[in-house]
């Protein structure tokens, strides 16, 4: 008997169909969501049965709640996955899920709501032992205050919005005299794109990489970690190429992060899937904030583990025990991904529009984790990713080098994409040698 009869993926595009995939397997129907816009997706070709849950604009259709709500009941669906993105980290959604009597597969809305807010995530964190960056103790109310925090702790510093997401609401004060226009700009911004102007200091680390930890516990007090991820490479503070393990830290450090963090998330009673993201800088490890829920990148810690992480996390919301330890989780080899965008590869300029011809690479250790196929037509009302390419090797080598050669080998004309920019980024000496940090891909990309 499957865990579940039938799930709503409340979600578009690979992530839709990566769920699928996963309820596929498991022997679960599936009901695929979409706006008026994605009538022709694939994540509604494929799934058993789908909802039309509105008009193109994503706060009347992927964001309405009621609609998808109502979407699950009349198909008698039993659990809702939510994907990334939308409505994955809405507490309401959470709740309002559960109120329902499905499941929803993701953490309790208590977690995703104090995870929300990242002053709550710090100081929850530091209380469970794991060590931040140097920054203000809590929210910093005013010029006053901002002025005191940055004179304390040195510039430059970074005043980020508590509510912030996708590297919005944050603004650098290099001296003391900036961090008057810093602070105001940061909580005008905030409060405009979160209607929640709280923000909160940190040091601004010069030269940190970028290293989160995939977790995963379920509700019988077991935490896993599934190693880590680098995402250093940054454009605008927005990840393009991802790798596990990172090239950047030791096994040794890997499992010192990896023992905080689990050891925390056991005493914190956290379930289903997380990441904690940190900034690591002279062999020192800083929690930045935690994602309650599946991330983009999850596939590259699926490529060296072996495990299917959504598969895991709809076990774990159907009230299944983990079943294994910490001692059964081993890392092969090396993955990388890289995010395909319809976007111009020099100026990032947005490129919707139809894809002509669709080639998809493949051969040994190749994944493909893509919603387009020849004559689909990119909506311009949605994120731009429109593949993850992703790659195993026994080593780093093999992975950049069965990259290349997968890119080299995806056909896709029509639009515009970034496989030119991927490609720049594996042939250059200052990736091949790994020893990059957070700000090597705007200056890789100035340089040009
Ligand atoms: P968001 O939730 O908006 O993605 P994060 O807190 O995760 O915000 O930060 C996004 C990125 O900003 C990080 O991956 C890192 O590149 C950069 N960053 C965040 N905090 C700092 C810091 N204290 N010093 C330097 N860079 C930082």
């Amino acid at each position: 008997m499957p865990v579940f009869s039938k799930i709503l993926i409340a979600n578009r595009g690979e992530i839709a169909l990566r769920v699928q995939r996963a309820c596929r397997e498991m022997g679960i129907a599936t009901v695929a969501v979409h706006s008026t816009a994605d009538a022709d997706a694939m994540h509604v070709r494929l799934a058993d049965e789908s909802v039309c849950i509105g008009p193109p604009a994503a706060r009347d259709s992927y964001l309405n709640m009621p609609a998808l709500i109502s979407a699950a009941l009349i198909t008698g669906a039993e659990a809702v996955h939510p994907g990334y993105g939308f409505l994955s980290e809405n507490a309401d959604f959470a709740e309002m899920v559960e109120a329902h009597g499905l499941a929803f597969i993701g953490p309790s809305p208590t977690h995703i709501r104090m995870m929300g807010d990242k002053i709550t995530a710090k100081t929850t964190m530091a209380d469970l032992g794991v060590p931040l960056v140097p920054g203000s103790d809590g929210e910093v109310p005013d010029v006053e205050a901002a002025k005191r925090v940055a004179a304390e702790i040195g510039c430059p510093v970074l005043i980020k919005a508590a509510a912030g997401g996708g590297g919005r609401g944050m603004k650098v004060a290099r001296t003391l005299e900036e961090v008057e226009e810093a602070f105001r700009t940061a909580r005008a911004e905030a409060g405009a794109a979160f209607g929640n102007n709280a923000v909160y200091i940190e040091k601004y680390l010069d030269r940190p990489r970028h290293v989160e930890l995939q977790v995963l516990g379920d509700n019988h007090g077991n935490v896993v970690h599934f190693g880590e991820r680098d995402c250093s490479l940054q454009r605008r503070h927005q990840k393009l190429l991802e790798e596990a393990g990172s090239p950047g830290i030791t096994r040794e450090e890997r499992d010192r992060l990896g023992e905080i963090a689990t050891a925390a998330l056991t005493k914190f009673g956290y379930r289903n899937a997380g990441t904690l993201e940190f900034l690591y800088q002279d062999g020192q490890f800083a929690f930045i904030e935690m994602n309650t829920r599946l991330q983009v990148e999850h596939p590259v810690t699926e490529m060296v583990t072996g495990v299917d992480l959504v598969r895991e996390q709809i076990r774990i919301a159907a009230g299944e025990t983990l079943g294994y330890g910490q001692a059964d989780i081993s890392f092969n080899g090396h993955a990388i991904e890289c995010r395909i965008t319809a976007e111009d590869p020099e100026t990032f300029a947005p490129s919707p529009g139809k894809v002509e011809v669709f080639h998809a690479p493949g051969g040994l250790g190749v994944r493909l984790d893509s919603a387009i196929y020849a004559g689909y037509r990119v909506p311009s009302h949605y994120d731009s990713l429109v593949a993850k390419l992703i790659v195993h090797g026994r080593s780093r080598a093999e992975a950049i080098a069965r990259m290349r050669r997968a890119l080299e080998e995806f056909a896709l004309s029509g639009i515009r994409t970034t496989i030119p920019l991927h490609l720049r980024i594996l042939d250059d000496p200052g990736f091949r040698s790994g020893e990059y940090t957070i700000h090597w891909l705007e200056n890789f990309v100035a340089r040009r």
